[in-house]
């Protein structure tokens, strides 16, 4: 998320192995920063609501709400921290640990709202007492995913109307990032009230829970979120980037690597009304074994994300390891300045048959309890 000076730093620069590019980058550092800080903070302010998204009432603090809730986090933080991914994409600017308390964090909805709101799914005893999520569990979660969605965006277009205030950016660039920021918004806002609507009325089957997996073991890293897969398992597409419809959207799959006291819980759900878009993935993926499924889903986090958070105290060279690094740097490349790379890219290159060539961070072997 674009939060801060770092966010913003990773936005512009992408991992690096160059000594000499490290090197001259980490010399500007002092300067880098000073500009940014003062872009950034504005963007911030300018992105910033008066009122609780959830509630609608005015809010004069907001509550620093963790995308991945606290607990999750801290049952694989060491001494209270974590790696994200910034650990395995090398960027030289950036700190490796991150303190739970500033994982992944955005400020949108009222404390009043976040200490209810995600109740049912943040709840650690649900998952021990349940079999499977209850309806209301996965909708928590969905809406939890798109208000970081919604966040994300929200600050990214007060960042780039900024910038253009500031810089000039070339027209063309300026408008169609802004034109994509705006439909993403608008869309997000959409799928958030309906995840609202159906936690609030607790409806049954509005989301389709493709795979629930309790492994009886603590996996070493924690995610959640939203990603577009791009391609199956056969090759055969699954969003459509060249679609130049207006109407076309681009759909995502909702995945949870949640690691509780002493085992994990690991879903993927899609939103109902978009099955006919994830109906051969799914089926394909049903086919794999045990084994290739855990692949797979660690396969598409370190491919199209950069929300996943890590033990410490997993081997350096797993963390080293070419396949990871690149399959982690994947996913920075949407946040590059050059107007015809977009969110909608990552992944379009991504290929299931490479899924076992990096190291499987939720097979046994890597537990941490
Ligand atoms: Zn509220």
């Amino acid at each position: 998320m674009l939060n801060n000076v770092d966010d913003f730093i990773q936005m512009l620069s992408l991992g690096t192995d160059s000594e000499l590019e490290l090197n001259a980058m980490k010399e500007n550092k002092v300067e880098f920063r000073k500009q940014l800080g003062r872009l950034l903070s504005q963007s911030r302010k300018d992105a910033k609501d008066e009122k609780c998204f959830y509630c609608g009432e005015r809010c004069s603090s907001f509550c620093n709400s963790h995308s991945i809730p606290a607990y999750f986090l801290r049952n694989i933080a060491v001494e209270g921290e974590v790696y994200n991914n910034n650990k395995l994409v090398n960027l030289p600017l950036l700190d490796n640990d991150n303190g739970v308390n500033q994982s992944g964090t955005f400020q949108l909805i009222c404390r009043e709202c976040d200490s209810k709101i995600f109740s049912d799914y943040e709840n650690p005893d649900n998952y021990n007492y349940k079999d499977v999520p209850t309806a209301k569990m996965i909708s928590q979660i969905a809406m939890k995913n798109y208000l970081k969605s919604i966040s994300k965006r929200k600050f990214e277009i007060a960042l780039y109307d900024n910038m253009n205030e500031s810089f000039e950016l070339p027209y063309e660039f300026y408008k169609h990032k802004q034109t994509i920021n705006d439909l993403d918004l608008k869309e997000y806002i959409k799928d958030f009230n309906r995840a609202k609507r159906i936690d609030i009325k607790g409806w049954d089957n509005e989301y389709y829970l493709i795979y629930h997996q309790k492994l009886d073991y603590v996996v070493p890293m924690a995610f959640q979120s939203n990603v577009a897969l791009m391609i199956d398992f056969e090759g055969g597409i699954i969003n459509d980037i060249y679609n130049e419809s207006p109407d076309y959207r681009i759909k995502s799959i909702h995945i949870c690597v949640f690691p509780l006291e002493n085992s994990s819980v690991i879903m993927l759900f899609i939103d109902s009304k978009d099955n006919k878009r994830y109906r051969s993935f799914y089926k394909q993926f049903r086919k794999l074994s045990a084994k290739d499924k855990l692949a797979a889903i660690n396969y598409i986090i370190f491919n199209y994300s950069e929300d996943v958070f890590i033990n410490k105290e997993v081997n350096d060279d797993i963390l080293k390891h070419k396949g990871l690094i690149d399959a982690s740097r994947k996913s920075f490349e949407i946040l590059t300045m050059n107007p015809n790379v977009d969110t909608a890219l990552v992944g379009s290159n991504v290929d299931f048959s490479k899924m076992n060539d990096i190291p499987n961070l939720l097979l046994e072997e890597f537990k941490i309890r």
